[in-house]
């Protein structure tokens, strides 16, 4: 059954349509994370679980605060020198980072190293975010945020599926 959307809930979903970014996008990382270990992985769902993990609170503002930061950004309406750093993306900054970890937290450890995974390889959708950089559109969050949340589902699935323990 289906349950009610809430506001919050509408919101995010609304702010990652409006950067660009599908759930079918996400979801597609997830089925890659899965597919060496779950036989038969289907998109669907890869897709109701990413669907699953933006129904939590904490998620919701993790991706509210991430993307009101990159938009403020490309207003040019921080203050200097969080302008200047969040605008460049600066390596050594890692507040988009530490912000992403709300959301890969609420499942777990298996979540962060799909995280940290997903963080280094930047595939798909986390790296058309990445080289928007060129642009004048600002992802520093956005980027981070996409991850955790394919890396939030991707534990999702490993954690119903009891037969997986021994492979992670
Ligand atoms: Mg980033």
């Amino acid at each position: 059954m289906e349950q009610p959307t809430s506001t919050l809930e509408e919101a995010a979903m609304k702010r990652l349509l409006e950067r660009d970014v599908t759930l079918e996008e996400i979801a597609e990382l997830v089925f890659d994370l899965q597919a060496p270990y779950i036989e038969n992985i289907t998109m669907d769902r890869c897709l109701e679980n990413v669907k699953q993990v933006l129904r939590k609170r904490e998620v919701q503002n993790a991706v509210l605060t991430g993307i009101e930061l990159d938009i403020l950004a490309e207003e040019g309406k921080l203050s200097s020198p969080l302008q200047e750093i969040i605008t460049n993306d600066e390596g050594l900054f890692g507040i988009d980072e530490v912000l992403a970890l709300a959301i890969v937290n609420v499942y777990g450890s298996i979540g962060l190293t799909n995280f940290g995974y997903l963080d280094k390889l930047k595939p798909k959708v986390i790296n058309r975010l990445d080289s928007g950089k060129d642009s004048s559109e600002v992802n520093t969050f956005l980027d981070d945020i996409v991850g955790a949340i394919a890396a939030a589902a991707a534990s999702r699935i490993a954690h119903s599926e009891p037969k997986l323990d021994s492979n992670y």
